[in-house]
């Protein structure tokens, strides 16, 4: 008889040592970046003010495969490869006789998978000289990420926290601040994106839009000194993310099994195309048979309700225009919505994917999204990120339906993070304070009435 394994680790000599690109195999081109001044196509030139050459030239490379730089390889090592489980526990729970694995990103230092992009980020800035780096967060992962890759490579690092966030999670903002970083509430009077939103409503609560304008202007104003960093929705940042997928393909081999669906969580599509891009490439050049799904709240349907449009990246219109699915550069989502995943675009790669339909869209309202995520904490014994929840509501569904169809597939997610700072989220599902919200269609209406026009 064969033990029964539940954890598939792999010898830090499997560390992928290149990112996959998808880039290369996509049917056709991404749609091109635009200015958002000029609304002409931006130029290297035009991104130098923000980014180091490096990111740049990996932002519109079409070449299939890059090389992981060998120090940047070396801190990997600090967490990676990271465990791919098989979830019987929570199998045996719902009942199903579908078989569950996830690939556990929570290991990381910074409880996520956003220090596998904010390593190299950190890494390029230095080679390019500069002093430090300038960035937002909202619930504050990617805050504590590259404050925790700035320290290493001995940059400066300015955060612009979401106020809302600023204020109900002291304990992430004093985190970003253990590692040296300083960390300003947003919308603040330290720009003037922030003090035009300020003189409009002086008790704005921030949005991730409106933090993006901060943090861009204070890098473009800086005479070269700082560069922006971002930790999501990029092309370079999702292909960052490809180890996952890398890593999880290996030891899905080990443990004798290939998925049928893949499942991610969607807020800026950096975790979902870091499981999915490596799958995704045999299904495009060998037509794999997989299914790839992504998974938003209810609250914040980039995919499945906004439109695929130009649209800019930040609320201050600075930021490059990206056609992606978009909910409108306005938009700000309800104050009641406590799982994350809050932005109102998302990457351009994750948007073409969708258009192509090499991939699914769904949305999940919260309760059922806290209601999953219980009951795969009390089985798996990992409290998963809100944001991770949906990817688990979403596995829920499938294993739910796989037992009324009788079928048995192999269902693989990217438990994304750990949801050890967002205590507060799950406190105020168990006592009953979280409502359901789907985003009313007037508003998304009105909003993406606003789109910038262009001539593309
Ligand atoms: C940032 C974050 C997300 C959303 O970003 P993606 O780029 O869509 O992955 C999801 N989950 C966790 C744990 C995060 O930190």
């Amino acid at each position: 008889m064969t033990e029964s394994l539940t954890r598939f680790e792999l010898p830090q000599s499997a560390i992928p040592t290149r990112w996959y690109n998808i880039q290369a195999d996509l049917p056709r081109p991404l749609p091109v970046v635009l200015h958002p001044g000029t609304k002409s196509p931006v130029t290297p030139d035009d991104l130098l003010p923000l980014f180091p050459p490096e990111i740049i030239n990996q932002e519109v490379s079409r070449e299939r495969f890059i090389d992981i730089p060998e120090e940047v390889r070396e801190i990997y090592k600090l967490w990676r490869p990271t465990p791919l489980m098989r979830a019987r526990r929570l199998e045996k729970a719902i009942g199903t006789t579908a078989k569950i694995y996830y690939k556990y990103e929570g290991v990381s230092p910074s409880g996520s998978h956003k220090l596998n992009t904010a390593i190299p980020q950190a890494y390029y800035n230095k080679q390019a000289g500069v002093v430090g780096l300038t960035t937002e967060t909202g619930a504050g992962q990617w805050g504590t990420a590259l404050s925790q890759a700035c320290n290493f490579f001995n940059l400066e690092c300015h955060v612009f926290m979401v106020k809302v966030s600023f204020h109900q999670k002291p304990y992430r903002r004093a985190i970003i601040q253990s590692f040296g970083a300083n960390v300003t509430a947003s919308p603040s009077d330290k720009t003037e994106a922030g003090r035009a939103i300020l003189a409009q409503d002086p008790d704005s609560t921030g949005s991730l839009g409106i933090a993006i304008s901060e943090a861009v202007e204070m890098a473009a104003k800086s005479g070269g000194k700082y560069k922006y960093a971002l930790g999501s929705v990029l092309n370079h940042v999702l292909m960052h993310q490809s180890i996952i997928g890398q890593e999880a393909m290996l030891q899905l081999d080990r443990a004798g099994d290939s998925p049928d669906i893949i499942v991610g969580c969607v807020g800026g599509g950096s975790n979902f195309a870091g499981i999915a891009v490596p799958y995704l490439r045999d299904k495009i050049v060998h037509g794999r048979n997989v299914r790839v799904v992504a998974v938003e709240p209810a609250a914040c349907p980039t995919l499945t309700r906004g439109v695929y449009a130009y649209d800019y990246g930040d609320t201050a219109g600075m930021a490059p225009m990206v056609k992606m699915h978009t909910l409108g550069a306005k938009f700000i989502p309800p104050p009641v919505h406590a799982g994350g995943l809050r932005y109102h675009g998302v990457g351009s790669v994750v948007s073409e994917l969708l258009d192509q339909k090499l991939i699914e869209a769904y949305s999940v309202p919260q309760l059922e999204v806290f209601k999953s995520a219980v009951t795969f904490l009390r089985a798996e014994g990992i409290v998963p990120a809100p944001e991770a929840g949906h990817a688990v509501a979403q596995v829920i569904r499938e294993a739910i339906r796989a037992k009324e169809e009788g079928t048995s597939p192999v269902i693989l997610f990217n438990l994304c993070g750990h949801g050890h700072f967002d205590m507060t989220a799950y406190d105020a599902y168990f006592r009953g304070e979280l409502t359901d919200y789907a985003y009313p269609q007037a508003a998304i209406e009105a909003a993406l009435a606003e789109l910038p026009e262009v001539n593309i």
